[in-house]
């Protein structure tokens, strides 16, 4: 008999063919994977970004690969396009707020009419702070001019805010990028909604204050700011500080080298401001092993409360957590001891930042892509920070709330230098990492092991060999597989049939490629999006049922 099903069968393919009779489409990598649709890319884009590309895509092509999936759905439908935009961005689930507020330009500037509007409505949920509004015009410029609706969603996006709130926003971000609140009142020209708006435009423009504007109340943030250029007395100025809950920015640089200063800053300091300043508050001495200071911040960063109010993204406490870990700046900026509870305290925040968790109770398999493409590549732009790594990390959100998991980490042998050399001939390597070390050490952990081939078909074929019971496989990749024999789609269902256990896949894809390993025809396989904050929890929800 010829061997007819060794060379063409819908059960075993090598991944660099399409599975016979489905649709799959060669990704990057010259395997052959699922191609997401593209309201999932939209997903992914928001949460992911593109910026710093992938190991087979640059920044540039992915950017471009991504805008055009954004004008794709704005084509298709244009509210449906803003209401995700609106969605991802509001909730804080995504590490970066430029993805969204591109796709809003891009809505506002390229779509019909009533996406045009739609998308001005939506202005203020998604640029909620000056610096935002100031990305959301270099952003509409590059799609056109000023036209009327831009004008009067611009002027709308000052005059809605309370004179107060108007002062913050107007002395704290008085410049970015390029942009300044002087340009955009010129370009928006708005009629001011009272008097002290009027004041207000007025000191934003010409930079000096009006006559008789020190008596309205709402100047009391920017009168403060001008004393403060003036006081010699370092205690004075921290009561005028504390007094006005005056922010960082509005305080003279001589002044920020004093720990009572960066103290009284603490009262009206935002939570994402608090994670970022964490090395100079230890330069200047505020936090000290064993300190007030230490304990007040160790304190208000382990506040879940505070952390979801601030939309504090778990990506930025890692990254703030690998800086300050560290004891220098990533640009040479100086050099500190970090204190020991303020670590132990932002891997509290990381846990603490994702949506609440219900756990699935169900044995579940993390299984990690270490494949050299997952260790090229910036997740969110933050430096060192690798899809390997934030996968790892990722992992870890799902193993402190599931009991019954174990993790492994995956890499092929064939074309690459790990594998048999590094961790044994499956290519699989169990890993001893949990949610009891702390985040900064598994980083390191998962840093150091052998990479290799990509064949994501791996965790389900050792599953099945070692007679392993999983009932949901969680696969974190960028879904650039090729080098297996069999699918990862062919490989689970093989597992379920030996097994006799009706397994599930989660696929956590951690770049904004178009690409999965899922089927999507098969109802037991999901694909999710790489720190999105409500991804564990839909993991979860999943795993369940
Ligand atoms: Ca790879």
């Amino acid at each position: 008999m010829f061997k007819y099903t060794k060379m063409f069968s819908t059960k075993i393919t090598p991944q660099r063919e399409a599975i016979p009779g489905s649709i799959q489409v060669p990704n990057s990598a010259g395997g052959y994977t699922w191609q997401l649709d593209d309201w999932a890319r939209l997903d992914r884009f928001l949460v992911l970004g593109s910026e710093g590309g992938t190991f087979y895509v640059g920044e540039r092509d992915l950017t471009v690969d991504n805008a055009n999936v954004v004008r794709r759905c704005l084509v298709a439908d244009g509210p449906r396009t803003i209401h995700r935009i609106v969605a991802i961005s509001d909730a804080g689930r995504a590490p970066k707020n430029d993805p969204a507020i591109f796709s809003l330009a891009m809505a506002a500037k390229l779509g019909d009419e009533a996406t045009r509007r739609a998308a001005y409505a939506a202005l203020p949920k998604v640029c909620r702070i000056g610096t935002h509004l100031m990305h959301f015009a270099e952003y509409a410029q590059g799609f056109g001019g000023w036209g009327r609706g831009m004008r009067k969603a611009v002027g709308s996006w000052f005059n809605a805010r309370p004179p107060a709130d108007l002062a913050l926003q107007l002395a704290k971000y008085q410049s970015r990028d390029g942009w300044s609140n002087r340009d955009l009142l010129r370009l928006a020209h708005p009629r001011a909604a009272s008097p002290s708006h009027d004041r207000l435009f007025a000191w934003a423009v010409k930079g000096e204050i009006p006559d008789g504007a020190l008596e309205d109340p709402a100047f009391a943030l920017i009168a403060a700011m001008t004393e403060l250029k003036h006081i010699t007395d370092v205690a004075m100025a921290a009561q005028l500080i504390r007094e006005r809950r005056v922010p960082r920015e509005c305080v003279p640089t001589e002044l920020l080298q004093h720990a009572v200063i960066w103290d009284a800053l603490l009262g009206a300091m935002p939570m994402t401001a608090l994670i970022r300043n964490l090395a100079t508050m230890t330069r200047v001495g505020l936090l000290a092993p064993g300190s007030a200071g230490t304990k007040r911040v160790a304190a208000m960063l382990q506040d879940r409360e505070r952390l979801t109010k601030a939309r504090v993204h778990p990506i930025g406490v890692l990254a703030a957590l690998m800086t300050y870990k560290a004891g220098r700046g990533v640009r040479g900026s100086g050099t500190w001891e970090p204190v020991a509870s303020i670590v132990d305290a932002l891997d509290v925040a990381f846990y603490a930042s994702f949506k609440a968790i219900v756990p699935a109770g169900k044995r579940m398999l993390l299984a990690l892509d270490v494949s050299g493409s997952m260790a090229s590549g910036a997740v969110a732009g933050v430096p060192n920070l690798t899809p390997r790594i934030a996968s790892a990390a990722m992992a870890l959100v799902t193993a402190a709330t599931e009991r019954d998991h174990a993790f492994v980490a995956f890499t092929s042998a064939p074309g690459g230098y790990g594998g048999q050399w590094g961790g044994g001939q499956s290519g699989i390597t169990s890993l001893s990492i949990s949610p009891r070390q702390r985040l900064d050490d598994v980083v390191s952990d998962v840093g150091k092991l052998p990479m290799g081939g990509t064949d994501c078909a791996l965790p389900m074929i050792w599953a099945q060999k070692h007679r392993v019971d999983v009932d949901t496989f969680c696969v974190y990749t960028d879904n650039e597989t090729w080098a297996g024999s069999v699918h990862p789609a062919q490989a689970l269902r093989a597992y379920r049939d030996a097994r006799g256990i009706s397994a599930k896949l989660v696929v956590v894809g951690m770049t904004s490629t178009g690409f999965s390993i899922a089927d999507p025809n098969d109802a037991g396989m999901l694909d999710v999006v790489g720190f999105d904050t409500s991804t564990p929890p839909v993991i979860a929800d999943f795993a369940r049922v």
